[in-house]
């Protein structure tokens, strides 16, 4: 294997990514690790064994991005999320369109240009309901992993309504349903509607247009695709390692120096 040209860190509020590109852009390795309190130790920890995991180079340049950058050490550039999703999408797809980044503790709607350039964006970063958070911490809560929600919420026969419009409600909401036998899955069915339903106000403030194209952590998560099609009407497109979009853009706006 070569090694690397260019390296990008996504340091996010709930994982931190790192991934190394040969100098044609292509993805060459990668790590991800839930993000530690002691995030500028854990990011060079990461970039270290990236780099060992390639064989011995020249320290590449690094660009960083995610709510954690200022702490990226040796970073030649620290750039937003916003413009490092762009770039990502744009260098793995070839195609703008209306990019939406579900993470940890936020959720994004990105217009992307013809020329993979930010147009527009939407973020909510201040209520867990409409992010990640809001299936981790119910998943918790009912004692389902993560990676299991969205085959259930699929799988489910019947749809219990959420209609609590905060994570801590919603738990109360859920806590009743329970005692009242509602089928569990049901209630992930539910949870995943109430979800998708924020999200796509929040992508329709940016002019929601096809191509529909999800990345970050919950777009792992095969209901929350389903009901965004089905909320949307357009199929929705994954670029090929949707946690990795912002790493991976920042690896190629390093690449391009
Ligand atoms: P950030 O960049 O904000 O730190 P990520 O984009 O890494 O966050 O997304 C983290 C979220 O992704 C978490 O809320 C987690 O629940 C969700 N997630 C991670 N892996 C999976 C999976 N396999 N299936 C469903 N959801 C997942």
């Amino acid at each position: 294997m070569t090694g690397a040209a260019a390296i990008g860190v996504d340091a996010g509020s709930t994982t931190c990514k790192v991934v190394a590109v040969d100098e044609t852009g292509a993805l060459l390795a990668s790590r991800l690790e839930a993000t530690h309190p002691r995030l500028e130790e854990q990011a060079a920890g990461l970039i270290t064994a990236l780099v060992g995991d390639l064989g011995p180079v020249e320290p590449p340049p690094v660009v960083a991005t995610g709510y954690g950058r200022q702490l990226v050490r040796g970073a030649a550039r620290r750039v937003t999320e916003i413009t490092c999703h762009a770039r990502g999408v744009f260098g793995a797809l070839g195609h703008g369109g209306t990019l939406v980044d579900i993470g940890g503790q936020d959720a994004k709607a990105i217009r992307i240009g013809e020329e993979g350039r930010p147009i527009d964006f939407a973020m909510n970063d201040k209520c867990a309901a409409g992010t990640g958070r809001f299936l981790e911490h119910t998943a918790g809560r009912l004692g389902v992993a993560v990676a299991d929600l969205g085959p259930r919420a699929l799988g489910a026969t019947a749809e219990e309504p959420i209609s609590s419009t905060c994570t801590v409600f919603a738990e109360s909401e859920i806590i009743s349903l329970i005692g009242r036998g509602a089928d569990l899955d049901a209630i992930i069915r539910g949870l995943h509607r109430s979800l998708v339903g924020r999200i796509v106000a929040m992508a329709r403030t940016v002019g929601l247009g096809p191509p529909l194209i999800l990345s970050g952590g919950v777009a792992l998560n095969p209901g929350v695709r389903a009901m965004m099609e089905e909320a949307t009407g357009m199929a929705v497109i994954l670029p090929p390692h949707p946690q990795l979009t912002g790493a991976y853009g920042a690896a190629l706006i390093a690449l391009e120096g």
